[in-house]
């Protein structure tokens, strides 16, 4: 007999990760080079500086080290809330009567509700190291300005967020306690920016995007002394911060004895499943035995699915560098009924040219009535409150565990619980009310989005 496994595994305080680790060092193809937006050369340690920390600009460009230590200072943040538990979901496998084993690893037992605060405590800490006053950003559903406002508000750092003005509308609290901790909000596109203004003059009613209030943040931290711009997901440094999460589940499965044969993750601009997957991916790409991935999105913002492997500017306002990745043209605005987060048009490079590159196995997009009917599942059953983005991974897992009931395969299921949906019920109440409703972009829709993404001619 196999010992019984505990319903939630948590590692120890000393075994909260020591190192990132740095799953580029180990790709066999790194994606393109980032470029600059000018020149449209490869972009330099000194063309990120203005807009980055120095710390973080040399983390973003290197592909060497397979393991960054983790400072001190942001280990002992980090033993507030980590190591985050890993959890078999024993009342889910219960109701939907399956064989497989469910796992998830839960990032939302912290106030921002997120994983967010991974990189959040990282870049406040470098900003502050560099001798900074303040950070700007941008968010959408609002995880991303709280953990920031948090970090920032431990370091002693300002911090100005743009809030993509209908989320600063649907979640008044989302900005209240953004502004407990400290922080400015500014409802994106404002009159405070130059690409703000001129958003506004094209489109008066326009209720935001992320890729504008990046944009807006952007500018504000280049031409106001002592600051720089910070971004939630999406870069490699983020996801370099958020591989603690794959780390520590990777050593919790460990110490039941178990590996995953298929690890699950939501994909938005691609840092918690990055973060999930990098210690399993480390087996990947060393060709040991490895979990079949599945990065999921939503279907009204389908960047993996249906986008374009290109080079494309990461903001609405095009005046960020250009990445190669899985891209819906950085015009494109997802429609104003979807619900939280997920939002962005673009993927991170590292994500892309893993998916590319086919060791990311499979990327799936779903509705979010669907989703929704996960996330009250998994609430009813497991007890906790699912994000929408997280519940995106758990409408996935419920299918494939309903697929090893019909197979009678007892599969191993990590999935990755990025958050928590406490200020999402506005979206709640629509699915509760049954006034949700789905929207697919058609053909013709995303090639709008198309049509916008840079033609560089000799560039691939
Ligand atoms: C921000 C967020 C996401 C999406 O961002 P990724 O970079 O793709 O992880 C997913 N879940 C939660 C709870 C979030 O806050």
């Amino acid at each position: 007999m196999s010992k019984k496994i505990p319903y939630r595994v948590v590692l120890s305080e000393e075994e909260i990760p020591k190192a990132w680790y740095n799953v580029r060092a180990d790709m066999k193809t790194d994606h393109r080079p980032i470029l600059h937006p000018g020149t449209l050369q490869p972009v330099t340690e000194a063309d990120l500086t203005p807009v980055f920390c120095e710390e973080l600009v040399k983390q973003e460009l290197n592909v060497k080290d397979r393991f960054i230590e983790i400072p001190g200072e942001i280990r002992d943040y980090y033993k507030m809330y980590r190591p985050a538990p890993l959890f078999r979901a024993y009342f889910l496998e219960k109701a939907l009567g399956t064989p497989a084993k469910i796992y998830y690893k839960y990032e939302g037992g912290n106030t921002s509700g997120s994983h967010k605060l991974n990189s959040a405590l990282a870049q406040a800490y470098y900003a502050k190291k560099q001798g900074l006053k303040g950070v700007t950003t941008e968010t959408g559903a609002g995880q991303w300005g709280t953990a920031l406002s948090m970090a920032c508000s431990y370091f002693g750092l300002d911090c100005k967020v743009y809030m993509v003005k209908i989320s600063s509308q649907q979640k008044p609290y989302r900005k209240a306690v953004i502004e407990t901790y400290g922080a400015k909000i500014i409802p994106s596109p404002s009159d405070t920016t130059n690409i703000g203004r001129k958003m506004l003059s094209d489109n008066p009613d326009s209720t935001g995007s992320l890729g504008t209030a990046i944009s807006e943040a952007v500018e504000v931290a280049v031409s106001t002394e002592g600051y720089r711009y910070v971004l939630g997901s999406v870069l490699n440094q983020v996801l370099l911060h958020q591989s603690v999460i794959g780390l520590e589940a990777k050593a919790a499965m460990e110490k039941i004895d178990e590996y995953p044969d298929i690890v699950i993750g939501c994909a938005g601009g691609g840092s918690n499943l990055g973060g999930l997957m990098s210690a399993f991916m480390a087996d990947r790409l060393a060709g040991k035995t490895a979990p079949y991935f599945i990065a999921v999105e939503p279907a009204s913002c389908p960047s993996l699915t249906r986008g374009k492997f290109a080079y494309d500017f990461c903001d609405t306002g095009m005046v960020t560098p250009l990445a190669k990745m899985y891209t819906l043209g950085a015009s494109f605005l997802p429609p104003s009924n979807h619900a939280g987060g997920l939002r962005y048009h673009g993927m991170s490079p590292i994500l892309s040219q893993l998916y590319h590159d086919g060791y990311i196995d499979e990327a799936r997009a779903v509705e979010q009535t669907s989703v929704f009917k996960a996330a009250t599942e998994f609430a009813k059953t497991e007890g906790i409150l699912p994000a929408p983005e997280s519940s995106h991974a758990i409408r996935v897992t419920i299918d494939e565990a309903l697929k090893c009931k019909e197979t009678g395969e007892a599969k191993t299921i990590l999935f990755g619980l990025s958050g928590t949906g406490y200020f999402d019920m506005t979206a709640y109440m629509q699915y509760n009310d049954g006034t949700m409703t789905d929207y697919i972009p058609t053909d013709a829709d995303l090639q709008r989005g198309f049509d916008a993404i840079p033609k560089l001619p000799g560039i691939q």
